[in-house]
């Protein structure tokens, strides 16, 4: 059995990330792959913000820029905006997670396809991962291994809520009304329960589609053909080249580590929770787990409580936003048609267009939120509505322990 001083299972972004910063930094990593090639099969759309294309280094050929979004409300009303300044990059999403691979093995990783791991079995001084035939000892494991990570799993870490998603590629017909910059979204309760459809071009002709399904009882699959068929001046004549799909965790398990083992990417739900985007998350999140490893690798202590520096970390820089995330989320699950279609309506003007345009960001949404509310300039009917969804807001802004959203309701209600 060889020995190792990581074991990464997954091949994704994040993993992939975590293995080149520790293996870069000198330690023996070894990557544990269960599909043969890297970034298939896909399980995204690939749309990620300037900041996230930085981040990544990613070098492929398609980088599509998309510079407004169109918010179609479930009774056709839309609220729109387009400028110069760029809210998202389109890219080539298998192109990205191979270079991320060949990086880490230029670091040094040992990188292994078609391992999948089984388990991981305490070995008191380290962790033997079983991947199939194959077993390895680390002294250390992190667990990149996606949304329904298996090790999360066995450590009993669960994220709040899943999110699943049926998503395609698609070639646009003939006088579609898409807009070769502009990302369209989709809100309706039947095909898009708990969620949202979405559809953005990427050129020569070429869009993602997808819709996510955030309450039981719905097929995603079935949620896509019934976007398609509510739109046909988006989708009249489109041609579905290649179907993808998967799911999102959203809202973080209470602990992202254990006793030699840490989790990573959406096997530790770092998404965003109203987009369900874990790029930038997962990324992000690779460096703090690599230093934490890095840390404990060096003072040979790779005890729950001497990984517990990730997790205070990644929350120390990502937590307040996230929670906010969470709060948005829960107010998202408590509209109906009718009063997404009203809020909808009620931004459609050039004031709050323009207001939208400038805060919005992808990587950030209740950072746009917080400024609305901070302008003071709601009317009564809106507070009447925020509010009549307070209680619910309250308990959830309790939980998370977040006190800067209620307020800010509260406050610019009484004005
Ligand atoms: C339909 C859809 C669209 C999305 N669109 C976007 C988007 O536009 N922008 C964005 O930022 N995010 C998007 N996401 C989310 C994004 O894809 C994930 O957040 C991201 O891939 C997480 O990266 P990761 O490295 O944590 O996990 P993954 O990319 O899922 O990688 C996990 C890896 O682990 C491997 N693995 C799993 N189990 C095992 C095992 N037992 N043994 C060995 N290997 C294993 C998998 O094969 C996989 O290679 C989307 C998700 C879905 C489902």
């Amino acid at each position: 059995m060889r020995h190792y001083d990581v074991a990464v299972v997954g091949a994704g972004p994040a993993g992939c990330r975590a293995a080149r910063l520790i293996a870069g930094a000198g330690f023996r990593v070894i990557v544990l792959e269960e599909h043969e090639r890297i970034g298939e099969p896909l399980q995204c759309s690939g749309l990620i913000s300037p900041r996230t294309l930085e981040l990544s280094g990613y070098e492929g050929e398609l980088r599509h820029p998309l510079h407004g979004f169109n918010l179609h409300s479930p009774a056709g009303h839309t609220l729109g905006f387009q400028t110069n300044k760029t809210y998202a990059v389109a890219v080539d999403r298998v192109a990205l997670d191979r270079q991320l691979a060949e990086a880490a093995r230029s670091a040094g990783a040992e990188l292994i396809t078609g391992a999948r791991v089984k388990g991981l079995e305490d070995a008191g001084d380290g962790v033997i991962v079983h991947a199939g035939g194959r077993k390895v000892k680390a002294r250390l494991v992190i667990a990149a291994d996606g949304a329904r990570s298996r090790i999360a799993r066995q450590l009993g870490l669960y994220p709040r809520e899943v999110v699943a998603m049926a998503a395609a590629e698609i070639e646009l017909g003939r006088g579609s009304r898409a807009r070769e910059e502009v990302v369209e979204l989709f809100l309706g309760e039947d095909f898009a329960p708990g969620w949202f459809g979405w559809l953005f071009p990427t050129g020569k002709g070429r869009a993602r589609i997808g819709i996510g399904v955030g309450r039981k009882g719905s097929s995603p699959r079935r949620c896509l053909d019934e976007l398609l068929k509510r739109y046909p001046e988006y989708f009249r004549e489109a041609k579905i080249l290649r179907y993808t799909g998967g799911c999102v965790p959203i809202g973080p398990p209470p602990r992202i580590f254990a006793e030699r083992v840490m989790l990573l990417g959406d096997a530790a739900a770092q998404v965003k929770p109203i987009s369900g985007g874990g790029l930038y998350l997962g990324l992000h999140a690779a460096g703090h787990c690599a230093r934490a490893a890095v840390r404990a690798l060096e003072r040979d202590d790779c005890s729950a409580a001497s990984l517990a520096s990730y997790q205070e970390a990644w929350e120390a820089e990502f937590g307040p936003a996230l929670k906010s995330d969470l709060v948005l989320r829960e107010l998202f699950l408590s509209l109906n048609d009718t009063k997404a279609d009203y809020l909808t309506r009620f931004f459609d003007n050039d004031f709050w267009r323009r207001f939208i345009a400038r805060y919005a960001d992808i990587d950030y949404p209740s950072v746009l939120v917080k400024k609305i509310l901070g302008t003071g300039l709601l009317p009564r009917k809106f507070f009447k509505l925020a509010l009549s969804l307070g209680g619910f807001i309250g308990r959830m802004v309790d939980r998370a322990e977040n006190r800067c959203l209620l307020p800010l309701l509260e406050g610019a209600g009484k004005n």
